[in-house]
């Protein structure tokens, strides 16, 4: 269709992409770089740049181009539609959210974080309980401005994974649960045990000269991005400019290396979306669970193997002689794939890491359906912590405060983790049966296969397709936690004589 409107809704989608793109610049600068005196100015600068966002994606104007396109809805092609339906999305998202709302939620959101850190510090949920019962209220009323007041936790889920719902991940949680948790019970029990204190001592300089080689041998483009430090690691930005960062800690060099490798994948997806179409759905990630799926492929099913560090590991040496002379290969490789239960989601495993995210899944879900009251969640998370991970936390602390999220109201944010993890190894399988000799190529350090492989059946799909239609195009076969229980299965279950 050459419609006018269509023509007009796009350039008007891509100037508010940019003025978002400012947002995530300010944003970054604030991490990377802000002295303290710059605070006050940079908050105000972000509070009117989302003031001005929120202004021009709710233009009115947008609503009667979308009215006049969703009437000739036949005449449009196929992507035309993708970019009208995500259009929609968003515009009823940013116009039917009363502005007293907006506000409301916006002020708790400052609030409830502060109570929770204040919360932690001291272990005190109870000081905590009314801020996160007024979140889920919001939450309520939220879903019901939207139209889903019927499915509340659903409406959330669908932010972070267009088309998911409770009830498919509930059923991919329990198959995935019934055969992790033994296969986390055997690890624990093994007597192969990584020295966890092997790496000691590495010099900042020679971890971010390795990181730089590592990433960019991956394909991550310094023409089109750059990497910094900053006190969490993350990315930001899109794939004409793409901003990661990294921490570095001279005792815990494997940990700067893989967030980085991390955070490239995250960076290798935004660079790969078309660059055409960037505002529009064409050149939009598909969702959390697809982002997270491109950042743990290249993080663990290929920088955690062993054809990855055929072709590092003498590097790894020649940079850090001293550090390694003690340490043999296979200890190397043991202590980069360690598996060790902890409380702690951020600090856990990749076998572990998986039934953190469902115990806060299950619980998500009962506070949404009614069947769990916020004041009961200290001691619900305990038994499941109990149940799922074989540890009970000694304080709140280690528990069920440990994590941010919910102080800003993010519910349904923590499958996409786990579905990120399937994904990934639904994609390793496949693209292992699509490119003979892939993992030769890692011994080589050639990596072009698989990203162009990624590139041509991920990356340039844009937000064509939600995770689960992806994944059938892709792998041809449903999502399923199948090939990510066989990959933990063949290399951890392996490692450990599990
Ligand atoms: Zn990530």
């Amino acid at each position: 269709m050459n419609s006018p409107a269509y023509a007009d809704l796009t350039t008007a989608l891509r100037r508010n992409h940019l003025l978002g793109t400012m947002g995530d610049l300010l944003g970054w600068d604030e991490q990377v770089n802000l002295p303290p005196g710059g605070a006050g100015q940079r908050a105000a600068q972000m509070a009117l740049l989302a003031e001005l966002g929120h202004a021009a994606a709710s233009d009115p104007r947008i609503g009667g181009w979308l009215h006049e396109l969703e009437a000739g809805r036949a005449t449009l092609t196929a992507d035309e539609q993708v970019v009208v339906r995500q259009a929609r999305r968003d515009f009823d998202r940013v116009t039917r959210l009363p502005a007293e709302f907006v506000r409301e939620k916006a002020t708790l959101v400052s609030e409830a974080y502060h109570a929770w850190a204040q919360a932690r510090a001291t272990s005190d949920f109870p000081g905590y309980a009314p801020f996160l019962e007024k979140h889920l209220e919001l939450a309520k009323r939220e879903a019901a401005f939207l139209g889903r007041a019927d499915a509340p936790y659903d409406y959330f889920i669908d932010q972070h994974d267009p088309g998911l719902t409770a009830e498919v991940i509930g059923r991919l949680f329990a198959e995935l649960k019934k055969e992790l948790v033994p296969l986390g019970r055997a690890i624990l029990a093994s007597p192969v045990k990584p020295r966890t204190d092997a790496l000691r001592g590495f010099p900042v300089e020679g971890q971010r000269a390795f990181l730089r080689e590592v990433t960019e041998r991956l394909g991550f483009d310094y023409q089109r991005g750059r990497i910094d430090v900053a006190l969490h690691p993350f990315c930001s930005g899109t794939g004409a400019d793409t901003r990661m960062t990294t921490r570095f800690n001279v005792d815990e060099p494997l940990d700067s290396l893989f967030s980085s490798v991390h955070e490239t994948g995250h960076g290798l997806y935004e660079q790969g979306l078309p660059a055409a179409e960037a505002g529009t759905a064409l050149g939009m990630h598909a969702g959390m669970a697809v982002h997270e799926s491109q950042s743990r492929l290249w993080e663990n099913q290929v920088a955690r193997g062993r054809d990855f560090w055929r072709c590092f590991e003498p590097r790894f040496r020649a940079l850090f002689p001293v550090q390694t002379a003690a340490v043999s290969s296979d200890e190397l490789y043991l202590a980069i794939n360690a598996v060790a239960p902890t409380l702690i989601r951020v600090d856990a495993d990749e076998v572990t890491y998986n039934l953190h995210i469902i115990l806060r899944f299950e619980l998500e879900k009962k506070l949404f359906a009614g069947e769990l009251a916020v004041r009961d969640l200290p001691e619900a998370w305990r038994a499941a912590s109990r149940e799922l991970i074989g540890l009970e936390p000694a304080n709140d602390r280690e528990g069920v405060l440990q994590d941010v999220h919910w102080s800003g109201g993010a519910f349904g944010y923590f499958p996409s983790y786990c579905l990120g993890n399937m994904m990934a190894a639904q994609l390793w399988y496949a693209a292992l049966a699509a490119l003979p000799g892939l993992e030769e190529d890692f011994a080589r350090g050639d990596f072009s296969r698989l990203l162009g492989w990624l590139r041509t059946h991920v990356h340039a799909e844009g937000r064509r397709y939600d995770l689960l239609a992806l994944v059938r195009k892709v792998t041809g076969e449903e999502l399923s936690p199948g090939p990510l229980l066989r990959y933990l299965r063949e290399r951890y279950g392996t490692l450990y004589r599990a």
